[in-house]
């Protein structure tokens, strides 16, 4: 169907000013209002027509675009509507500045299938927070952990919801369950219907006469619950992560609270962490710096064999690609460097025997350091480390 010019569903000319168009949108709105013309299939459409075209004529940007591009310029993001044009929500939610205060929040809900919610008000039980302090080795693969947390839970004696028993609970007669009140009010565009949060019942829609006991009426009670996170691999020192509904209950049947987990990261023995990287130090013998070696050394899965070319020098960064830890949400994964550092034995370790082989050393020529331009200066190995 095609789309009809906006200025003509709101019945202005162009040139109408932002007054003539609020007012035009207004007598539009009150006409075809669902609560006025209930079941009225097309009376909806005109209604979400008007609230389309006021929603563009409204709003000076838009009102240029369409003004320049009719409506092939309200297409695609920002474009402000998509699929089948707006929703009767999305109409509710500019009444406030078209009607003023003569509307509260939900002020049209309630009939005819238009209700944003049932108008009850739930409570929300308050937010948790733990702390979780995991290992590196944890952190690399992901890991389940089952805590106990204590909090408050629904009361099982009266099921949340604060009554001694089903015949002490009943329907609240002021809002007949519904949570809101009606008042017919009149204003300057006649009489107008609001709705407003029941006195009677707070927004709950029940009315109590015997209190449960246990609970003091309150439908929640001390506990604990043993809840099981599931901790997905990469996480960091200072993530937090929220399991929905894993808070406190809330009083008389209302929404849990979320249980937010602080991760604490362990200090790891051989592995120090950047990023996703993984850094440690390895020593090596006099002789394998000199001869080249294949070594074995740890990684955060396991040990791995690698090769150290014979002439290494001491910080000297070696890059294990992909054996850092895993990125969050992802399939990447950081880098293990390992700092070679060449041993130097005391001097007291050594036997006789070995002190003279190497006091004889000591005097040749090639012993002495001769290092060239590119061996390992800081600045290279902050290079290395880098790339
Ligand atoms: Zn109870
Ligand atoms: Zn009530």
């Amino acid at each position: 169907m095609a789309k009809r010019d906006y200025y003509e569903v709101l019945g202005v000319d162009k040139n109408a000013s932002e007054q003539e168009i609020k007012k035009a949108y207004r007598q539009k709105a009150i006409q075809y209002h669902p609560d006025k013309n209930p079941d009225d299939k097309e009376a909806e459409e005109k209604f979400k027509e008007a609230a389309e075209a006021y929603e563009v004529l409204s709003n000076p940007e838009k009102k240029q675009r369409y003004d320049q591009f009719g409506h092939a310029g309200m297409g695609g993001a920002g474009g402000g509507f998509s699929g089948g044009g707006m929703s009767v929500d999305d109409i509710f939610s500019h009444f406030g500045d078209i009607f003023g205060d003569a509307f509260g929040f939900g002020g049209f809900g309630g009939g005819g299938g238009y209700s944003r919610s049932s108008g009850r008000r739930y409570q929300k039980g308050s937010n948790l927070r733990v702390k979780v302090k995991l290992t590196l080795e944890e952190i690399a693969k992901g890991v389940e952990k089952k805590i106990k947390v204590a909090k408050q839970i629904s009361c099982d004696t009266c099921g949340g919801t604060g009554a001694k028993d089903a015949s002490s609970q009943h329907t609240c007669n002021t809002c007949q369950g519904s949570g809101q009140v009606r008042r017919v009010t009149n204003t300057f565009l006649g009489q107008m219907q609001t709705a407003a949060t029941c006195p009677t019942c707070q927004g709950t829609g029940k009315v109590i006469t015997q209190k449960c006991s246990v609970c003091s009426g309150n439908g929640t009670k001390k506990g604990d619950e043993v809840v099981t996170l599931k901790i997905p691999a990469g996480v960091a020192e200072g993530m937090q992560l929220s399991v929905s509904g894993g808070g406190n209950a809330a009083p008389n049947g209302g929404i849990n609270g979320d249980l937010l987990v602080l991760i604490e990261e362990q200090n790891h023995d051989i592995f120090e962490r950047d990023g996703n990287n993984l850094f440690m130090e390895h020593y090596i013998s006099i002789t394998d710096a000199i001869f080249g070696a294949s070594i074995e050394v740890p990684t955060i899965d396991g040990k791995v064999r690698i090769k150290i070319d014979a002439g290494v020098q001491s910080g000297k960064v070696l890059r294990l690609k992909g054996k850092g830890l895993p990125e969050l949400n992802s399939y990447r994964h950081g880098d293990l460097l390992i700092n070679v550092n060449v041993w130097t034995p005391s001097q007291k370790s050594l036997t006789s025997e070995e002190k003279s082989i190497l006091e004889k050393l000591s005097k040749s020529e090639n012993i002495k350091p001769k290092p060239g331009k590119k061996d390992s200066s800081f600045f290279e190995r902050m290079r290395q480390y880098f790339n």
